[in-house]
C-alpha cells in the first residue's frame, strides 16, 4: 500500500492512498480480490479477517479522517460496532435528532437493558456537557439528520473526556472533506459509506475511524468475531467514488448554496434550513404532509427517494418516516443537492413548489 504523507491535503490524499506498490506492471488500482481463504502462514489467513480490496478502502478513508479506518456491511454495522463498546449497563448520550436507524437501535439496546440513552439537543453545548457526567459514550452527529443542527465538536470533546466518556462522531453528512473529527478532539468516526463517499446509489458500505489504537483493535475484533463485512466489490465501488468525493462534494455544495439563496423567502416555504456547509438543505413546505407530499409528486427531475449523498439530487418528506421524530415538522422535506445544473434544480423545484 502506498503510505500517504499528512503534508498532503485531503484533495490529494484521496487520489493517491490506497493504491499498489509504484512497480513494474502492478495496477493502478486494487482490483476486487475475491478470496474466502488464503494459503495459510501469512497475515490474512481467512476472508472474514482480511481483505486486499477492503484494506484499500481503509487506507483512503483512515488517511483522510487522520486514523485507521475498519471498513463494515453498512453504516448501521459501523455504529453498532461502536456502541458495543459501551459496558452493559453504561449510558450514552446522543442527539435527539440523530438519523432514525440510530436512534432506532440505541431504543433497541435500551428496551433489553444494554444500556441507557439521553437524548440531547445537540447544538446546546452545556446541555450535552451536563449530560456527559456518568456517560460511557457521547455520540454527536453534525449537521444532525434531517434537522440541521450543528454540535461544537471541539468544546463537547474537552467536556466529554473530562467526565472519562468517549466521544464520536457520525460524519456522513459533512464528510472528511468539510469536517475532521478526530483533529477536534473526537476519538471515533462513523461513516455510511453508502452515501457521499461512495456517491453513486449503488453501493451500501460503513466505515469506523479511530484515533487510537487500543480503539481500533476492539472495532476491528469486533467485525472479526460477529461478521459484519463489507464485500470485495462494494469495497471497490466506494474507494472509486472517494476518489472523485471532494469535486462531487464542491459542485454540491455550490448549487445547495445558489439553491438556498433562491428559495429563502419562497411564499411556498416556511422554512428554508441550511447550516452553512454541505449539500443537504431541509425545506419546511407551508401546508403540512399534504401541500409537501403534492410537491414531491409535480417535480420531474427531483427523485424522490430516500438516501442521499449521490450524484442524484433526491428528496424525501421525513416525517413519512413513522420513526423520525415528532418535533420534525410535517411538511419538512430533506434535499440532498447532486451535480444536475443548478437552473435546472431551481427551476424543477420552483415548478412543484407553485400550485
Ligand atoms: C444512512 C445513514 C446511516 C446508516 O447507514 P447505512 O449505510 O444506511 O447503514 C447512518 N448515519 C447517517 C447520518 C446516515 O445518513
Amino acid at each position: 500500500m502506498h503510505d500517504s504523507s499528512p503534508a498532503f491535503h485531503p484533495e490529494t490524499l484521496a487520489i493517491i492512498s490506497g493504491r499498489p506498490p509504484r512497480d513494474s506492471d502492478e495496477p493502478l488500482n486494487v482490483p476486487v480480490h475475491l478470496a474466502s481463504t488464503y494459503v495459510a502462514g501469512g497475515e490474512r489467513e481467512y476472508g472474514r479477517y482480511a481483505n486486499p480490496s477492503w484494506t484499500a478502502f481503509e487506507t483512503a478513508l483512515g488517511a483522510l479522517e487522520g486514523g485507521r479506518c475498519v471498513s463494515f456491511a453498512s453504516g448501521i454495522a459501523a455504529i453498532s460496532a461502536v456502541l458495543d463498546l459501551v459496558e452493559p449497563g453504561g449510558t450514552v448520550v446522543a442527539p435527539l435528532h440523530s438519523y432514525t436507524g440510530t436512534i432506532g437501535q440505541l431504543d433497541d439496546r435500551a428496551s433489553r437493558g444494554q444500556l441507557r440513552v439521553v437524548y440531547v439537543d445537540i447544538a446546546n453545548t452545556e446541555e450535552v456537557a451536563a449530560a456527559s457526567a456518568g456517560a460511557a459514550l457521547v455520540w454527536i452527529e453534525t449537521p444532525t439528520n434531517p434537522a440541521l443542527e450543528l454540535a461544537d465538536i471541539s468544546a463537547i470533546a474537552l467536556a466529554a473526556h473530562e467526565h472519562g466518556a468517549l466521544v464520536a462522531v457520525d460524519n456522513t453528512f459533512a464528510t472528511p472533506v468539510l469536517q475532521r473529527p478526530l483533529e477536534l478532539g473526537a476519538d471515533i468516526v462513523v461513516h455510511s459509506a453508502t452515501k457521499y463517499i461512495s456517491g453513486h446509489s449503488d453501493a451500501l458500505m460503513g466505515a469506523v475511524v479511530t484515533a487510537i489504537d487500543a480503539h481500533h483493535d476492539a472495532i476491528l475484533g469486533r467485525r472479526s468475531l460477529y461478521g459484519a463485512i463489507p464485500a470485495p466489490f462494494e469495497s471497490f465501488l466506494a474507494l472509486r467514488g472517494l476518489r472523485t468525493l471532494s469535486v462531487r462534494l464542491s459542485r454540491a455544495q455550490d448549487s445547495a448554496q445558489e439553491l438556498v439563496r433562491r428559495l429563502e423567502g419562497h411564499p411556498e416555504l416556511e422554512e428554508v434550513r441550511y447550516p452553512g456547509f454541505g449539500a443537504i438543505v431541509s425545506i419546511v413546505v407551508r401546508g403540512g404532509a399534504d401541500a409537501a407530499d403534492a410537491a414531491i409528486s409535480r417535480a420531474r427531475l427531483w427523485l424522490h427517494a430516500t438516501s442521499l449523498g449521490s450524484v442524484e439530487s433526491t428528496f424525501e418528506r421525513r416525517r413519512r418516516w413513522p420513526a423520525e421524530r415528532p418535533t420534525i415538522p410535517e411538511g419538512l422535506v430533506r434535499l440532498s443537492v447532486g451535480l444536475e445544473h443548478v437552473d435546472d434544480l431551481h427551476a424543477d423545484l420552483i415548478a412543484a413548489l407553485g400550485r
